[in-house]
């Protein structure tokens, strides 16, 4: 069922203001959580009101999905009247195979999902033929579920050094994500990992200025997300549902 606008202006009310709360009770600015609309259980109607009402950092976590969608709004944002939207800037999100970094490089702004040396490589020689630079993070897999994408903790603030030293790749933070429990709370450890690991390579100065993203929380668990620091909330359900 595609959800209705008046519904979706609602769903975006209550979670800007869940994130805003959160922001507070961490002593946290608002402006300094952006809110990542991940469309995949979304129909296009759904995506396109999303756009109108402002929102328009959106993710994707399959390629093929990612290419239509992208596709599809760009020829509706081309060729509707009224003040112009946008621009729609896409982040991907799910696991990247590596023979899919030139489609992807063709659409997405970010690819959040980097998490080994060889993607970001082969991100890198891509992007370098295009003569062009991509933002990435690095996908630590910070609640260590052997089913989880993602880096191991122990391999990450290597992975980030080495990653910092290609020069069509700039690394602009990290990504996790939670495993889901019943209690958000629970998901509490495994942000405040994340944000340990990211403020140790901080205080080494890796990654310089750019370096200052933290991508975790979802439906489920983005007002602990954002008390742990998080800077991108990444949200398909509690928009869409
Ligand atoms: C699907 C997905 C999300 C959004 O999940 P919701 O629970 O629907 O908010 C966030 N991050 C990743 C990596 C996803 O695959």
């Amino acid at each position: 069922m595609p959800v209705a606008r008046g519904k979706l202006e609602q769903n975006l009310q209550r979670i800007r203001q869940n994130i805003a709360d959160a922001c507070r009770r961490a002593g946290r600015s608002p402006q300094d959580v952006t809110l990542i609309a991940v469309t995949k259980s979304a129909d296009l109607e759904g995506a396109k009101a999303l756009v109108e009402l402002g929102v328009t950092e959106l993710a994707e976590s399959r390629v093929q999905q990612m290419i239509e969608r992208a596709g599809e709004l760009n020829d509706w944002l081309a060729w509707r009247r009224g003040a112009p939207l946008g621009p729609v800037r896409w982040h991907m999100i799910g696991h990247l195979q590596r023979n899919k970094v030139r489609p992807v490089l063709e659409v997405a702004s970010v690819v959040q999902s980097v998490d080994s040396l060889r993607l970001a490589e082969d991100i890198n020689v891509r992007a370098q033929r295009e003569g062009k630079t991509v933002d990435v993070l690095l996908q630590v897999n910070c609640s260590q579920e052997p089913q989880k994408h993602g880096c191991a903790v122990g391999a990450a603030t290597h992975m980030a050094e080495l990653i910092c030293t290609m020069t069509n790749v700039r690394l602009i933070g990290m990504m996790t994500m939670a495993e889901h429990t019943e209690d958000p709370q629970q998901a509490r450890p495994t942000f405040a990992l994340l944000r340990e690991m990211f403020d140790e390579l901080r205080h080494h100065h890796i990654g310089g200025d750019a370096f200052r993203h933290l991508s975790m929380g979802m439906s489920h668990d983005y007002p602990v997300a954002v008390e742990e620091g998080a800077t991108m909330v990444r949200i398909g359900t509690a928009l869409f549902e």
